[in-house]
């Protein structure tokens, strides 16, 4: 009930400018976001690669009103590009259609977008979408479908509570596509997503035996595995054993600030790993959707709130 709540507070921004006023929240929000620039961002990148992991940026911002919002974000894509290829960084962007501007039409998104595929192909710099709540759903993926035989180094993200994404991961095998599986982390309706978080965990298992699958390997299926749940690390480990699979067809993405002591963990095994960073002023609804996903957060958050 507290995650419904939660999701449902995370798409009332006004809260959001309410809580910029409170110092001990901005100093909260430092725990899972890099902080407001671009140079902060970069800076904490740098320190990631430096300890052997690799990482992806995202500029913060969704479902955008105006055109400037749209272009000010291409545009802050874009710089993210040159600096990571001036800097030599192992880093991709990661970024959402809305704050492209498809909210304003496709043709706004799609042109923005190919702004940024086209900067990152010439840098040889992999751009992962990401996935947002299923209204947008069937237009991401099948603008993924479309840019994906021009744009190679683009790729997707599926989420393993929508019921349809077994579904969908057919046909992105069939495209050889690279994805990023992830849990999912909206309020969505009990007839499109489970609503019970074991029947996710094991949909989670599921995808994962299918996205190693041979046949899904043979057609060139990259997976970045997302999630910092202990029993599917283990998981996707026990299978990469058991089936012996080379190196270069999986990585685990984990975010900013949640169980960061995994990281030297994987890293040790041998494993690789991304970690996902996000930075911006817009960081309410990613904020929010990081306190839902964990009752303990909220506690910590109340606590220091409390104290502030
Ligand atoms: C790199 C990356 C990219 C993502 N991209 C998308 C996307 O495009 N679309 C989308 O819908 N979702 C995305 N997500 C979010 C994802 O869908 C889940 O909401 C989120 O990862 C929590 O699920 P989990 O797999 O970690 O498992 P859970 O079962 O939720 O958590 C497993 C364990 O991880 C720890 N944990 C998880 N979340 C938190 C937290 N917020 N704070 C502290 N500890 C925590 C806890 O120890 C928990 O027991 C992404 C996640 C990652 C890691």
């Amino acid at each position: 009930m507290m995650r419904a709540a939660l999701l449902a507070l995370s798409t009332r921004p006004a809260i959001g400018r309410l809580m910029e006023r409170v110092p001990a929240t901005r100093a909260l929000v430092r725990r899972f976001v890099a902080g407001t620039t671009a140079d902060d961002a970069l800076g904490v990148l740098e320190r990631l690669n430096g300890r052997g992991l690799s990482s992806a940026v995202t500029y913060l911002g969704e479902n955008v009103a105006a055109p400037r919002d749209a272009e000010h974000a291409t545009q802050t894509y874009l710089h993210l590009l040159d600096e990571i290829k001036r800097r030599n960084l192992n880093t991709v962007p990661s970024l959402k259609l809305t704050h492209l501007g498809l909210d304003l039409g496709e043709r706004v998104c799609v042109t923005n977008l190919t702004a940024v595929l086209d900067r990152a192909r010439a840098a040889g710099i992999r751009v992962w979408i990401d996935m947002e709540s299923s209204v947008y759903t069937d237009r991401t993926l099948a603008l993924y479908a479309r840019l994906r035989p021009v744009h190679p180094h683009v790729a997707c993200v599926v989420q393993a509570y929508l019921r349809r994404t077994p579904a969908d991961v057919e046909r992105l095998i069939d495209l050889g596509a690279t994805i990023r599986l992830c849990k999912g982390a909206y309020r969505e309706p009990p007839a499109i997503a489970y609503p019970d978080k074991r029947d996710v965990d094991r949909a989670y298992v599921r995808l994962i035996d299918r996205l190693l699958a041979p046949d899904a390997l043979a057609r060139g299926v990259y997976t970045g595995f997302a999630t910092h749940d202990d029993r599917m690390h283990a998981y996707v480990q026990k299978q990469v054993r058991e089936r012996r699979l080379a190196g270069g067809r999986f990585e685990f993405q984990m975010l900013y600030g949640i169980r960061p002591e995994l990281h030297g963990k994987l890293v040790a095994a041998g494993l690789p790993v991304r970690v996902l960073v996000p930075f911006g002023e817009d960081w309410y609804g990613y904020f929010m959707r990081r306190l839902a996903e964990r009752p303990a957060n909220v506690l910590f958050f109340l606590k220091n709130l409390a104290r502030a």
